[in-house]
């Protein structure tokens, strides 16, 4: 995959990044967490590797609850509006909740992944592999 250049924002506009590297894998995720951090059926996750991301303007907006009992699981989200955010994790790897992106995403979602989780209305059917948890590496 080639390096790309991506930015977004959030709901009201304080919060503004960038996010440069390798776009490397797309996935929508039903797991229960997911779904309580969105509101929705699942979060849709855009992950570039290796990947750097810089705030534009608003980073003291940026808050980060991280699930106790969790390995990793991080929420990040602007303090005033609300909306999630874009997280740096692991030691190069940027993880985007796809809707905050202001530009296209250059890739189409590849998996739904903790399916053994998904909600019985929530959206699906469309083709793309299916796992019961994590997706394979
Ligand atoms: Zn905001
Ligand atoms: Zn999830």
């Amino acid at each position: 995959m080639t390096q790309t250049t991506l930015k977004g924002s959030c709901l009201c506009g304080a919060v503004k990044y960038e996010v440069t590297g390798e776009p490397q894998r797309f996935l929508h995720c039903h797991c229960s967490r997911c779904r309580k951090a969105t509101g929705t059926g699942h979060a849709s996750n855009l992950f570039l590797q290796p990947g750097v991301l810089t705030w534009l303007s608003g980073e003291e907006q940026v808050r980060a609850y991280k699930v106790p009992e969790a390995k990793r699981f991080t929420n990040s989200f602007c303090g005033t509006c609300g909306s999630r955010l874009p997280r740096a994790r692991d030691p190069d790897t940027v993880m985007i909740p796809s809707g905050s992106l202001d530009d296209d995403a250059p890739i189409k979602p590849q998996a739904r992944i903790f399916s053994g989780s998904r909600a019985s209305w929530s959206c699906g059917g469309d083709g793309l592999p299916t796992y019961p948890e994590s997706a394979p590496q």
